[in-house]
């Protein structure tokens, strides 16, 4: 399912005018661009959220030898 990118109707896939308004739909093309773009945002923030979780791993393992350190002196 679809919908119509000019007045928000539902639409068959593939249908390249709005049966409402007219308007032109976009083609298989451009949504297949714009999945893979959103695909790359995706990852991208993924690949962020896995770096801020290593950083706060490295924060704590430091903390951490920070404490063995304290207790050892
Ligand atoms: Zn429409």
């Amino acid at each position: 399912m679809a919908f119509c990118t000019t007045c928000g109707q539902m639409q068959a896939d593939g249908t390249r005018f709005c049966r409402f308004c007219g308007g032109q739909q976009p083609n298989e093309q451009l949504i297949a661009a714009l999945r893979r773009e959103a695909e790359a945002i995706r990852f991208q923030l993924q690949q962020l959220q896995a770096q801020q979780m290593q950083a706060q791993q490295m924060r704590q393992m430091g903390y951490n030898n920070q404490q063995q350190q304290q207790r050892r002196w």
